[in-house]
């Protein structure tokens, strides 16, 4: 796997710095277009799960070429729904990358399961499957691959796994809407996907997700368990159309959407298209400037996959500066440039190093790269000069720190 490949590197003489400006880690992409579009919902005096969900899982399944989409009021809401649905509780283990968001890992937990936690592959960052074997056992139901930052994970080999071990794959593609795998869209591979449209994500609906199945047992078990376990199309009870009488056929949860966040996600899908392609600029423009930067290592992109580029994730090499990545960070948030870290990992927060006795030796990748890694501004606002910015400053620190 090579770097995502450069124009030409920066020029080695000094000049200018540029003027100092605020480029914030992320921003909603929300026009007038959406405004209006929740607007006309409050007007439409139909507020939660109805039409507009309706119509927004019918794009959101085209979008990704799934035959079902159920919308959801979260990605983790959809993540517990899917365990619940497949059956994973008590007894049973799940296989969860270590270098993921609390929610990937708290579903399991959630279902009464013990998420069995995996290291990472040393260039994309995304589950390792050697290691996914290896933590494999008798007791094993399903695994959650991540597609890290919006690059997909080798989902052949992770359906080769899945088969042989009698596992559910379900995909987290809270990082990849539009991202695809071998030409096959994210969202359509495995029995399960889950979106995420929180705020900071590739397309919002301020919160929300989607889960995405071509299977229609799946999906008949999962819709009505998303609102009570209340018979199909219960939320048309209180229209002309539906009817007072339902059936609870199974306990379920409060996980539906709302109109309000169905009618942002109905303009957000129509324009995730553009919305990426800014993406996909932006990335172009950060590896034409860090290209030439010794000290720091760019993220990868496999020539497998379509990345949906939803982090833009840099590491340094401590062998090359006096400063750790703390300081850099410092650093750059000084001069007026967000940042975040994704991930800690879970191994080393403490409810997995206290609770459940995860030791940090056991996820030699995911510990060295959590060290090192920042992740640097990426949205859809985001201008070109903005990148030209955040590298011209990064440019600044690294030159100022090099060994
Ligand atoms: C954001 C995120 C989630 C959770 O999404 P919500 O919609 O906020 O519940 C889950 N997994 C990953 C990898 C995420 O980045």
């Amino acid at each position: 796997m090579k770097p995502v490949s450069a124009a030409r590197p920066i020029e080695a003489t000094p000049r200018q710095p540029m003027e100092r400006r605020e480029v914030p880690f992320s921003l909603p992409d929300i026009g007038e277009e959406e405004i209006a579009a929740v607007v006309d919902t409050l007007r439409s005096g139909w507020l939660s799960m109805g039409p507009k969900t309706q119509a927004f899982e019918t794009e959101f399944a085209a979008a990704v070429g799934a035959r079902y989409a159920i919308a959801v009021s979260s990605a983790t809401a959809g993540l517990h729904l899917g365990l619940n649905a497949i059956g994973v509780g008590a007894g049973h283990e799940v296989l969860v990358p270590t270098l993921t968001f609390a929610s990937t890992a708290a579903t399991v937990v959630h279902v009464g399961a013990h998420p069995r936690l995996v290291d990472c592959e040393p260039d994309t960052l995304n589950i390792s499957v050697p290691d996914a074997v290896r933590q494999c056992g008798p007791r094993t139901k399903a695994i959650v691959p991540v597609h890290f930052a919006g690059h997909p994970c080798r989902m052949d080999e992770i359906g080769e796994l899945a088969a042989q071990e009698g596992l559910t794959v379900m995909e987290d593609a809270a990082h990849a809407p539009t991202a695809k795998y071998r030409g096959q869209s994210v969202g359509s591979i495995s029995p399960l996907t889950v979106f995420s449209f929180y705020a900071t994500k590739n397309m919002t609906t301020g919160e929300g997700g989607m889960i995405t199945t071509n299977d229609a047992e799946l999906s008949e078990r999962i819709r009505p368990r998303r609102l009570h376990g209340m018979t199909k199309d219960a939320w048309k009870r209180y229209t002309a159309e539906g009817t007072w009488r339902y059936d609870v056929s199974y306990p379920g949860f409060k996980y539906n959407m709302t109109d309000m966040n169905a009618a942002l996600g109905l303009v957000q899908i129509k324009r995730l298209p553009s919305l990426q392609a800014q993406r996909q600029a932006l990335v172009t423009r950060y590896i034409e400037a860090l290209s030439g930067m010794e000290e720091i290592e760019l993220p990868v992109s496999s020539p497998d996959v379509e990345h949906a580029w939803h982090l833009f994730v840099i590491r340094i090499r401590p062998d090359r500066l006096t400063i750790g990545r703390d300081e850099m960070i410092r650093e750059l948030n000084a001069a007026g440039v967000g940042t975040s870290v994704h991930f800690i990992p879970l191994h080393e927060h403490s409810y997995y190093r206290d609770v459940l006795g995860y030791r940090a030796e056991a996820f030699p990748h995911a510990s060295a790269a959590a060290a090192r890694i920042i992740s640097l501004p990426l949205f859809s606002r985001m201008r070109l000069d903005d990148v030209d910015y955040v590298a011209d400053v990064l440019g600044g620190i690294v030159r100022r720190h090099r060994r």
